[in-house]
């Protein structure tokens, strides 16, 4: 059978075209990096967790109709979904300070913010995704008034369930990165969630010890990082059944 054509690379996943038009097959690799790529390395069994993960929080998001590019999972490392225009901004809501946020700031790490904030991040690796204003993503004609509307409306309702959903779990949602999609059917156009949504795009604290169970563990070489990700998916219920023996998954893909 003829290998499905490949349409575009990334960091941490491939993209191929998918079985009927409309559809892709997003793959998900083990590779990591950091720092605008500077950093690389490997997580074993990182894209088989981030797989499942994903599909479990798209899919409970769906649950309260918040609109997703997720159709399916396929099988280990694969998931089916529909084809987007992808909107080149990262979007990042924040409940604690961390990271990029703690250090411009001066605000020590941890602290809990007044009010969830929204931020943007212009996707672009030779600039290194740069913060942008809703003034610039809408005057350089990147997303409508009325697209950053919907954006900011879907990004506070997910960033409030997720938020119950991992305390629920003992975890607490720090912060996290999503990227939304423009989806065309029948005349119509939807701004979707798209991506992922996994420990490579959220800071994911264990709520009683505060210990990291995310990809910080990989930048900031903390050590543990596939245990890390195994206890979010064993915490949220999904962790493969076979254990993680299994988690390297298919080497061939289908
Ligand atoms: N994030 C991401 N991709 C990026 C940048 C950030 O998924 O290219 C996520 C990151 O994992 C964290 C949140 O967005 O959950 C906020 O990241 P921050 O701005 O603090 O940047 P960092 O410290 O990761 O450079």
């Amino acid at each position: 059978m003829a290998r499905r054509r490949q349409l575009y690379e990334g960091k941490a996943k491939i993209l191929f075209e998918g079985p009927e038009p409309g559809t892709l097959v997003q793959y998900f690799k083990d590779d990591a990096t950091a720092f605008n790529a500077q950093k690389k390395g490997t997580i074993t069994g990182k894209g088989v967790l981030n797989n499942r993960i994903s599909e479990f929080l798209m899919l409970k998001l769906a649950e309260i109709n918040v609109p997703t590019h997720f159709i399916r999972r396929l099988n280990m490392r694969e998931q089916l979904i529909k084809e987007v225009e992808i909107i080149p901004i990262e979007v990042v809501v924040r409940n604690i300070a961390a990271g990029s946020l703690a250090q411009r700031l001066g605000i020590p790490e941890g602290t809990r913010l007044p009010r969830s904030i929204v931020e943007y991040y212009y996707k672009n690796d030779h600039l290194g995704d740069p913060m942008v204003a809703e003034e610039h993503i809408t005057a350089f004609g990147w997303a409508s008034p009325h697209d950053m509307d919907d954006i900011i409306h879907l990004a506070l309702r997910i960033n409030d369930f997720l938020t119950g959903l991992f305390l629920g779990v003992g975890i607490t949602l720090v912060d996290f990165k999503l990227e939304f999609g423009r989806l065309y059917e029948n005349d119509e156009m939807r701004i979707v969630l798209a991506d992922e949504i996994s420990p490579d795009n959220c800071r994911l604290w264990d709520s009683k010890t505060n210990e990291k169970m995310d990809k910080d563990r990989f930048r900031r070489d903390l050590g543990k990082i596939e245990e890390a990700y195994q206890e979010v998916a064993r915490r949220l219920g999904i962790l493969p059944e076979a254990g993680s023996r299994d988690l390297k998954g298919p080497e061939t893909m289908q």
